[in-house]
């Protein structure tokens, strides 16, 4: 099989690449061997929300200038503010145009979204029904909040978040209510609790009926003006207007907040572009896992342009049938997903063995203590990369192999709330770079063929 572009990895940098390279007309597949990251996301947007020093960041954007200064081996220091800024906007469109619209704060700061444990979190995008505080909680206008969930579901427990939510001194004017409500739908499930997970409420919820008994059920434990925070069990291509849906019939203020795994919202924004890329005319190889890649050397004399080309992948699924591409991009993740493993003694690449940026010492790898407020090392650890996020082997570069997300090295997702804005830049990084050389390679080859016509 031949394609402009494969994408090696179906998370947030893997797809955000190929939905921009199928807009650009390239012929693209994808390949993703799992589950991404995404299935344990909030599904909130983390552009820049601390700085690896622990400081906090008000308003990403304003500050990426003066960020990459001060951390000039962070992805964002190599992309720049110009892209940064152009990938989140082009990802805002996109995804509001697939029907997950996005927001922010109109004045451009970070907005606080509540947790399942009643703790607020700084991100930059929203979805429709996830709750945005503002930074300064003591400008809060919500007066009562109640907290609901569905008898026998444990992944989202009201009163440990009420509790939480009253540590807040900022919040200590607001009213917060929790319930809990039975609904005959779900009686069956209930016997096996295990089964009660997000995915088989949300299930159950794709029936009409089963939806107005909910509504009504919550009618019954708060008013209109109250905000109703319920866990995140509304299904994904469908759930967002099945919660438009509860409003309406309700009049209430309702506010999604993600559960544990599987978490829904996250879900959402993963089945959404994974839908729009097959939509668009993508190939999308689910469950296929690149095994190892085959290369050619470009040997140019001068040492320091000689380079490698990845020709061909193998995978699991097509054993001794490869796949062709023109170009290609590495978006495996970190340890997470398997993009990085570890070894006793090294820490690898999987797929190709790409060069580690940072240090092969198993010491160096971790804080000694566990619960340092400074993170982990092997956290910000990645592979190394061109500053235009061409991979390395053995000291030269893959010359059309880029990289993007998670396995990027020199920055802390989690820590930093970065996580995915790197993805969606670096992703969206690739897929120009991508588009910018084949439109001039065709460029190229339309002048030879018209020479050769001349001649
Ligand atoms: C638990 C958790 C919660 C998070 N919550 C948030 C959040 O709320 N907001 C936020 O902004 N960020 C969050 N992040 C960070 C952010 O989600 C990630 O940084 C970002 O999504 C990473 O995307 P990615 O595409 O680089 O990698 P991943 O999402 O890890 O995707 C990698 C993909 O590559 C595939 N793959 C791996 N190896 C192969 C192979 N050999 N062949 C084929 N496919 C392969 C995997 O199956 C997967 O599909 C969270 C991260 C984690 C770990």
């Amino acid at each position: 099989m031949n394609f402009d572009t494969i994408i090696i990895g179906g998370g947030m940098a893997g797809l955000s690449c190929a939905l921009r390279c199928l807009e650009a007309g390239l012929k693209t597949a994808v390949i993703a061997s799992g589950q991404s990251a995404l299935h344990f996301s909030s599904g909130s947007i983390d552009v820049l929300a601390k700085t690896p020093s622990g400081k906090h960041v008000i308003n990403p954007m304003d500050s990426l200038e003066t960020f990459s200064k001060e951390y000039p081996s962070h992805p964002y220091a190599a992309l720049g503010k110009e892209t940064v800024e152009r990938a989140i906007n082009w990802y805002k469109t996109t995804l509001s145009a697939i029907g997950v619209p996005l927001t922010s704060q109109k004045d451009g700061l970070n907005h606080y979204r509540l947790t399942p444990l009643g703790t607020m979190k700084s991100t930059w995008l929203s979805q429709p029904f996830v709750h945005q505080f503002p930074m300064d909680l003591e400008k809060n206008k919500t007066q009562k909040m109640v907290l609901i969930t569905i008898d026998g579901f444990r992944d989202f427990q009201p009163k440990l978040a009420q509790d939480n939510l009253k540590q807040i001194t900022q919040l200590s004017d607001l009213e917060i209510a929790t319930a809990s409500i039975s609904l005959s739908a779900f009686n069956d499930i209930q016997r096996n609790h295990c089964e009660l997970r997000s995915i088989d409420i949300s299930r159950l919820l794709s029936k009409r009926a089963n939806r107005q008994e909910l509504a009504y059920a919550l009618q019954q434990h708060a008013n209109p003006g109250d905000l109703v925070v319920l866990p995140s069990i509304f299904g994904n291509g469908t759930g967002l207007s099945y919660l438009r849906e509860i409003e309406q019939l309700t009049k209430l203020t309702l506010c999604e907040v993600p559960t544990m795994p599987p978490s829904l919202l996250g879900i959402r924004l993963e089945e959404s572009m994974k839908h729009a890329f097959i939509e668009l005319g993508g190939t999308m190889l689910n469950g296929d896992h690149v095994v190892q890649g085959e290369f050619s050397y470009v040997d140019k004399s001068d040492p320091e342009h000689s380079h490698y080309r990845l020709n061909r992948l193998f995978t699991k699924n097509h054993g001794d049938f490869p796949l062709q591409a023109k170009q290609f991009v590495l978006a495996t993740g970190s340890f997470f997903s398997q993009g990085l493993k570890a070894n006793v003694d090294s820490m690898i690449e999987p797929i190709f063995g790409l060069d580690i940026a940072q240090s092969d010492k198993r010491t160096d790898w971790y804080s000694h203590d566990f619960f340092s407020t400074q993170s982990h090392p092997f956290l910000s650890m990645g592979i190394k990369t061109t500053a235009n996020f061409q991979a390395i082997k053995s000291g030269h570069v893959i010359d059309n192999l880029y990289c993007a997300g998670a396995i990027l090295s020199g920055y802390n997702p989690i820590l930093e709330g970065s996580g995915s804005g790197v993805a969606i830049s670096s992703g969206f990084h690739a897929a120009e770079s991508i588009i910018e050389q084949l439109q001039c390679s065709d460029s190229l080859q339309n002048n030879n063929t018209k020479a050769e016509v001349a001649l």
